[in-house]
């Protein structure tokens, strides 16, 4: 038997999205539950697939298409090329992910010089029919044939100028008979070809046109930007057309069932009376909100209101919805689960619980972690004053500051550099992408709140403005001038996602509240996650933003910024360097003593803000040379002195700091006197750390708190070394005990950040009774890379020629760095059955690494304060998916 490539709308269902591609899924659905959805069929995506490899259709899915098309045509009692009832068609593309950058839809298919007249006598109206067909040339060419639609938008223009007019909708069928043969002559002049008359023809030309935009380079730039695999394939839907364009009693248009900006339960959208397909979209005309169609259509509306009330029901989801008027009749184009902001989505996903349509598991598996990031990232201070230029209209919350930049190319160029921009343009297409990704928000002159620019940024999760018409873009010149002011390329431009406006200049930014959404998704969370969630903060004030985003401890305080680094507390550095410059042990003792002051301080602090929770203290990690000054500029320095012939005081001790800048320095600090290496030959430096970590515990538990300090040796590689190290710091827990006169409980445990450590790891739980693994590192010594070396020299290619699937340093490498933390689990646990496994690298925060440490079953991942509410809701989301639950039906 042969494979079945072709099917009608009603044969299909909604959950085989992967072989009809999303849109052909839901097409055949909305039919299957009795909506009115214009007949048609769907060429799989395993065609698609075929279709790579052989550039051709073969002969069995041609003669499924012609059968499919033989019944297309009996259903609506029209024929294909027919002088009398002529059959016309939508050629669209759609892959099982919503995605743009893939072949643009062909509206009209069918029509020729014959039809023309045919569908002109058949509607009684020739304006419409003419129309039509110089649409379909026009949108044919480009999109088959690849001719520029300049050719045909200069001739449109040219006509317009002939007979004064402003707007395509004055042009009149007369003067679509003369544009017709002008474009045909394009079309001529481009491929040497006439343009194709006979209907079975274009339709084979625009199914291959599909086919082939699969692999064009747009589609593969989305695709790896979203992580979509080459391999899933595009369908092809072929669908009789609705005409919103027949008159003022039709009309096309896009509605949400939520609002999907708010997530508010509102009925949200837009439309244009009489016009055609992406006529809204593309933001020719300026839209009516839905809610006029109330008074213009009354019926209709009401009818598509049920309709879009049902959808939502049926997919237990806000929906996202095509829908065209033709003479008054409604048909249903398309149906998707509607692209919505980060906050949306959790109000969405909440409401839904609430109203309960889903379960708690499916509400979190709703919302994505990575994008909630976005919300929980400044917002513009409301006190400040703000030179605002313009406001458009709000499509994408968020507020960022960047040069203003004109050109998708020269975004990406200019981000390159490590600038901030705002992609400035006067609508966006696919075409614009790469430049939107690089970008920190999106600024349009055109277009509403359904243009590409609002939809593809409310899915970045970016800050977007559009539709700013009092700003007047210059493309060639690089600028825009709004009210008599004019801002250049480079100019440092604001914009507010959340009120539309945009500013000249710099904005000041303040921190963002959790909405009261937000909490409850993030407490459902709490209770499905069995991963525990602790932050990296190194200061009381990082300590308390943990805990406010939901942190149950501390999985890394660094101690470092303690003695200085960073310029956080130069006095410190001071003190730090006496205590590295020492000649004798007496001295280095003297400077240990003041650092072991202020470190307790330090501790305490962090203890108090924390308590009840865990904190985790890393002891001195990296090499001394970062707390002396840098070598070249020092050597500068002395043979400025010289020359000046300075005293020889001051010039001697210059000196004398110079050399030993250079005895410390290293060929290669990553790997040499860093770590616990550095305990091990100044003991000194640690059981200070120690002491001060002990006496600060001591006096929080004298004062009532319970505080469980846990120390962590950076970069145990050796059995020996954690073997030394415990018993240093077991020594001084027991005479601060005695000098403070409390007993407390503590820790110490180790970092796995080495590949030796790792595979050792049964001797090191002998002494260490956590591990924490630094996945940063242990990425470094895993793949032999260092990471500035890495993503400065190679990385990007490695991802690019897919010799690596993504950045190790971004998501773990599960197959190797993944597989040496499983190994170091095994092994530790062997030793130690209980022992406490966490993670304290960057990874802790990237929900695909916390999905791969929820499965290896560590005890916490610990991140920065801001990613706590992702790693909470990714771990839950890791832990719903092990118990089998999914997002719901349909789900994009
Ligand atoms: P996209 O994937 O870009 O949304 P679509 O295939 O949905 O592309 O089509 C683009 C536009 O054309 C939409 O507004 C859609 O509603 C309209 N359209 C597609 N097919 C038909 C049809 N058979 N009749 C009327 N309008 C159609
Ligand atoms: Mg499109
Ligand atoms: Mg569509």
């Amino acid at each position: 038997m042969t494979r079945k490539s072709v099917y009608l709308f009603e044969e299909g269902r909604a959950d085989m999205r992967m072989l009809l591609g999303g849109k052909g899924a839901n097409l055949a659905e909305m039919t299957v539950i009795g909506l009115p959805v214009p007949p048609g069929f769907t060429i799989t995506t395993e065609v698609c697939r075929e279709y790579q490899q052989t550039k051709t259709l073969s002969p069995e899915v041609l003669a499924q298409i012609d059968e499919a098309l033989a019944k297309l045509e009996q259903k609506m009692g029209k024929k294909f090329g027919d002088s009398t009832n002529p059959l016309l068609v939508s050629v669209r593309s759609g892959a099982p992910v919503s995605m743009p950058g893939m072949m643009d839809t062909i509206l009209n298919l069918g029509l020729n010089d014959e039809t023309v007249e045919a569908l002109a006598k058949a509607t009684g109206n020739e304006r419409f029919a003419w129309d039509a067909y110089r649409r379909f040339i026009q949108m044919f060419s480009n999109v088959v044939l690849g001719i520029p639609l300049s050719n045909f938008e200069s001739i449109l223009e040219e006509h317009k100028h002939r007979h004064g007019f402003t707007q395509d909708i004055e042009l009149q069928a007369e003067h679509f008979k003369q544009i017709v043969p002008e474009y045909k002559a394009v079309v001529e002049k481009f491929t040497g070809k006439p343009f194709p008359m006979d209907p079975r023809e274009q339709l084979m030309a625009a199914i291959h046109a599909v086919f082939r935009s699969w692999d064009n380079p747009r589609a593969q730039v989305y695709r790896k930007v979203n992580k979509v695999p080459d391999t899933l394939g595009t369908a092809v839907n072929v669908q009789a057309m609705a005409f919103g364009n027949m008159g003022e009693d039709s009309a096309t248009g896009v509605c949400f069932t939520r609002n999907p900006n708010t997530g508010e339960k509102e009925f949200y959208g837009e439309y244009l009376p009489n016009a055609q397909g992406e006529d809204v979209v593309a933001g020719i005309r300026t839209p009516y909100p839905i809610a006029h169609l109330k008074e213009t259509m009354p019926a209709v509306y009401e009818q598509l209101y049920n309709m879009c009330e049902l959808l939502e029901s049926h997919y237990k989801d806000m929906q996202d919805i095509e829908f065209t008027v033709e003479r008054g009749k409604l048909y249903m184009l398309q149906c998707r689960n509607g692209k919505r902001t980060p906050i949306a989505s959790i109000k969405i996903a909440v409401d839904l619980v609430k109203e309960g349509k889903i379960t708690k598991d499916e509400a979190i598996l709703r919302v994505e972690p990575d994008k909630v990031v976005n919300i929980l990232h400044p917002a513009i201070d409301p006190k400040a004053k703000l030179d605002i230029l313009a406001t458009g209209l709000a499509a994408s919350p968020g507020a960022a500051s960047g040069i203003a930049v004109f050109d998708p190319d020269r975004a990406v160029a200019l981000a390159g550099e490590g600038k901030k921009v705002i992609m400035v343009r006067p609508e966006t297409s696919p075409d614009d992408i790469h430049g939107m990704v690089v970008s920190q928000g999106i600024l349009t002159s055109r277009g509403g709140m359904t243009s590409h620019a609002a939809i593809v940024s409310r899915g970045m999760g970016k800050p977007c403005v559009v539709g700013c018409e009092a700003i007047k873009i210059d493309l060639e010149a690089r600028l825009f001038t709004v009210n008599g002011r004019t801002i250049k390329e480079g100019d440092v431009i604001s914009i507010d996602g959340a009120t539309g406006n945009v500013m000249a200049g710099e904005v000041p930014v303040v921190d963002p509240e959790l909405s009261p959404e937000f909490r409850t998704l993030l407490e459902w969370a709490d209770e499905i996650k069995t991963l525990g969630v602790r932050a990296n903060a190194d200061t009381p004030k990082d300590a308390a933003l943990a805990r406010e985003f939901g942190a149950t401890g501390i999985g890394l305080c660094r101690t470092e910024h303690m003695f200085g680094q960073g310029g956080y507390h130069p006095e410190r550095m001071a003190v730090a360097r006496e205590m590295i410059l020492a000649e004798t042990k007496e001295e280095r003792l003297a400077a240990l003593e003041k650092l072991r002051v202020m470190q307790r301080e330090d501790f305490y602090e962090i203890f108090k803000a924390m308590n009840p929770y865990p904190v985790t203290i890393r002891l001195l990690d990296p090499p001394l040379h970062e707390f002396l000054p840098d070598e070249e500029d020092l050597a500068i320095e002395v043979a400025l002195l010289r020359e000046k012939g300075a005293s020889g005081e001051e010039l001697k001790a210059k000196e004398e700091l110079l050399r030993k800048v250079r005895a410390l320095s290293e060929m290669n600090p990553m790997l040499g006197f860093r770590g616990c290496r550095l305990g091990m030959i100044y003991p000194e430096i640690y059981e200070m750390q120690v002491r001060a970590i002990f006496e600060a515990a001591a006096q929080c538990n004298k004062e009532g708190m319970n505080v469980e300090p846990e120390v962590m040796h950076p970069l145990v590689g050796i059995v020996t070394e954690i073997a030394f190290l415990k018993d240093l710091t077991d020594r001084v827990a027991k005479e601060v005990m005695e000098e403070y006169g409390v007993t407390f409980k503590y820790m110490v445990g180790t970092m796995i950040e080495v590949p030796r450590a790792a595979v050792t790891a049964d001797e090191i739980a002998e002494y260490a009774q956590f591990f924490s693994f630094g996945t940063n590192d242990l990425t470094q010594t895993t793949f032999g890379f260092s990471r500035d070396d890495a993503e400065g020299k190679f990385l990007r290619q490695y991802v690019d020629q897919k010799i690596l699937p993504e950045n190790p340093f971004v998501s773990i490498d599960r197959r190797g760095v993944g597989r040496v933390v499983e190994i170091a689990c095994e092994l530790g646990r062997k030793t130690r059955p209980d022992i406490k496994l966490g993670v304290c690298g960057e990874h802790g925060g990237d929900p695909a690494s916390i999905e791969f440490f929820h499965n290896v079953g560590l005890t916490y991942v610990s991140c920065s304060p801001y990613r706590v509410p992702v790693a909470r809701l990714a771990a839950a989301q890791a832990a719903a998916k092990a118990r089998g639950a999914k997002a719901g039906a349909g789900t994009v």
